[in-house]
Formats: structure tokens, sequence, C-alpha cells
């Protein structure tokens, strides 16, 4: 997580890897529901040991533009990068305008940290 400068939070945490149709929503203060949402996750691999997952929040039709699967298991940078290639292109909100905007709708955005 970066660090941004919320024009209300001030200097305050950057949740990234969200499609900019999304954060779009999130700055107008648009609610969107869950099913609406889809998370793709890239689990990454090297020599069969597993690094983390790095998940990216897309939204439903964005998921059935890029053709991608929703859990992917990723052994080699190409392979990230082919996927990442597919999704929208992404974006990320201030941290606590995020955390607000959820709150104040009801929204779980399907957990999506
Ligand atoms: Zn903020």
């Amino acid at each position: 997580m970066g660090v941004i400068i919320c024009s209300k939070h001030g200097e305050s945490g950057f949740t990234q890897r969200i499609s900019r149709s999304i954060c779009d929503l999130i700055d107008s203060d648009t609610p969107i529901s869950d099913e609406n949402l889809s998370i793709v996750s890239l689990n990454m691999y090297d020599d069969g040991e597993f690094l983390g997952t790095n998940s990216y929040l897309i939204s439903r039709d964005e998921l059935d533009q890029a053709g991608v699967s929703e859990q992917n298991d990723v052994t080699t940078e190409e392979q990230y990068d082919a996927i990442l290639d597919k999704l929208p292109e992404m974006s990320g909100v201030c941290y606590d305008c995020l955390e607000e905007y959820k709150v104040r709708h009801h929204i779980e955005l399907l957990s999506f940290k």
C-alpha cells in the first residue's frame, strides 16, 4: 500500500489494484453491489514455492471482457504480465475514502483489501 495526499484525509494510505471504472464510482460516491464485482487473484509461485497473491478488483462486465479466470496460478513474470494485459486499466483510491464509502453504502466489495 502506497501513500497519497487525499483532499479530504491528507496523507493517507493508497489502496491499489482497483479498476479505474470502480475508482470513478467510489470517487463520485456511486454505490456498486457485490453482484457486479469480481476479484481476479494471481497466485504467484516460484519453483513450487508459494510467494503470495495479488488481487485485482474489477467489475463483472470487465471480467467478461477480459476473459480471464478469477483464480490464476502463475509461475513466471511473463504469465503474470499476460493476465495483467487483459485486465482493464487499474487505479487506486484513498484507503480512508474507501472505508467510508463501504460503511456509508453498506458495501462489502467482496472483502477486497
Ligand atoms: Zn480520503
